[in-house]
């Protein structure tokens, strides 16, 4: 089986499934996808994402406000926990920094992702992190405002070694989405190569950044199969051993899922 450790199932396009999210989970489920997290992004979207988990018993959901997101408004710790405690939701995030779009929400960006480790310390759920062009700052908070126990995840990881080993050095596991088969991506899939197989997770992170080859396309959790075949082959272990591996892993991340 394969998890797809990070979706937006709120945001699929779906005309090719008449507009209905169940065909296109039904079209993953029938590819051997058994397991979906669909992740919040807002204080917008978070009913969104927990009602799509509470109808589907494939899928569980996390709730947080994602760095690009900042300016909806921010959840305080209270909500968080408060969120938190439905059955269903597995962990807070995706939060983070990301400098690469928007210098000017640096602080407002910060400001969230404490609130959210911080949370994720007290109620003891994984922490789901966004992070592009603050390597440093990144890892700085996480070390000052989480814990250990409350590791998360760096998930769609496009940074460098030097970052992974760092964040690995403090629980977390590395997320690798279909960037990896991206022709331009060969900083990254050294990076693969040396991500231990008990920290790696996989994800599709639709509906953005579909593999090669539908690159370009609509993304959707089905081709969480193609990021698995291509990672499989870059370490040169088989289908299946990848596939068991990511998902004993993302069970042992998510354990509220297990
Ligand atoms: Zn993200
Ligand atoms: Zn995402």
């Amino acid at each position: 089986m394969f998890v797809d450790s990070h979706c937006h199932l709120d945001r699929l396009q779906l005309e090719a499934y008449d507009n209905q999210l169940a065909a296109a989970i039904d079209a993953a489920t029938a590819r051997g996808i058994q397991q979906f997290l669909c992740v919040g992004i807002s204080v917008n979207n978070r009913q969104a994402v927990v009602d799509i988990a509470e109808k589907y018993p494939s899928v569980v959901s996390s709730v947080g406000v994602h760095p690009l997101d900042v300016k909806e408004g921010l959840a305080t710790g209270e909500e968080l926990i408060q969120w938190s405690q439905h059955p269903k939701v597995v962990a807070l995030g995706e939060t983070g920094l990301d400098y690469y779009y928007s210098e000017e929400e640096k602080v407002l960006q910060q400001e969230s992702f404490v609130i959210h480790l911080e949370a994720a310390a007290r109620v003891q759920l994984p922490v789901i992190v966004h992070t592009r062009d603050a390597r440093d700052d990144t890892l700085a908070l996480i070390k000052k405002y989480g814990s250990e126990s409350s590791a998360g995840v760096l998930h769609c990881f496009t940074e460098n070694w030097d970052m992974a080993r760092r964040a690995m050095d403090m629980n977390y596991f590395i997320s690798v989405s279909g960037i990896v088969t991206f022709k331009n991506a060969n900083a990254l899939r050294e990076v693969v190569k040396q991500i231990p197989m008990d920290r790696l997770l996989i994800e599709t992170d639709s509906p953005y950044l579909a593999p090669v080859p539908y690159r370009g396309k609509p993304n959707e959790p089905k081709y969480i199969k193609e990021v698995a075949e291509y990672i499989a082959a870059l370490r040169g272990i088989s289908l299946v051993e990848l596939a068991d591996i990511t998902s004993a892993n993302f069970y042992r991340l998510f354990n509220k899922a297990a």
